[in-house]
């Protein structure tokens, strides 16, 4: 598996901003948005392509396009919704899957009440969509998932991680034969409190974008 912090003054502006406690909803999901195309650009650049010709109006240009098939994009219910729109700026041609993991706030522990994915995910590249690494449970268990259908990569796009998340996947996806494992972040915090929030982070990502429920 491979991490990738993103070290861009943009970011870092973008992320300090979504930390802040005073920055109220309506920003927090802007902002989001700006900061998952940033991160998405770092995250797509191992993506598949394949050479093509154009006619421009004075001559023949060589170029490429996004090899087939088109990429996957899987935001993780709730908080990932709140990527989708920055990810898919970027990515609009990329089908659209759905999984949903609650976390057992006692024992930390992520269990799928919703999984609407292609039964088939052979040689696709796929991106992941959860805003916070924690634990690493639920990333841990959506990657199996991906892979388990065939997806050639996942690519893990997350706000912030924590290192104890880091090193969980590394355990469960050492670098394999088949399954290429990246983790996209703008940041990699301290550690996480006993109720397994990311410290300093920026509190519940899900909350924050769409309201305490
Ligand atoms: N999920 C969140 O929303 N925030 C954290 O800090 C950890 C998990």
């Amino acid at each position: 598996m491979r991490t990738l912090v993103i070290d861009h003054p943009l970011v870092t502006h973008k992320l300090t901003a979504l930390r802040d406690t005073a920055t109220d909803t309506a920003t927090f999901r802007s902002l989001t948005a700006e900061l998952v195309t940033l991160l998405a650009y770092e995250a797509t650049r191992e993506m598949r392509v394949q050479p093509v010709s154009v006619e421009t109006p004075v001559a023949t240009a060589r170029g490429v396009k996004l090899a087939r098939p088109v990429p996957l994009i899987v935001p993780v219910l709730r908080a990932g919704i709140g990527m989708l729109d920055g990810m898919t700026r970027l990515l609009p041609m990329a089908d659209v899957g759905f999984v949903g993991l609650r976390r057992d706030e006692e024992s930390l522990i992520a269990s799928t009440y919703a999984n609407r994915l292609p039964a088939d995910l052979d040689g696709r590249d796929t991106f992941v969509l959860d805003p916070m690494l924690a634990t690493g449970g639920t990333l841990a268990t959506v990657i199996s998932l991906l892979a388990g259908r065939g997806a050639a990569s996942v690519t893990a796009i997350c706000l912030l991680a924590a290192p104890e998340g880091l090193r969980h996947l590394e355990e469960s996806f050492a670098e394999g034969p088949g399954l290429t494992v990246r983790v996209v972040t703008a940041a990699v915090d301290e550690r996480l409190n006993d109720r397994g929030y990311i410290v300093p982070g920026l509190g519940d990502a899900g909350d924050r974008l769409f309201g305490e429920i």
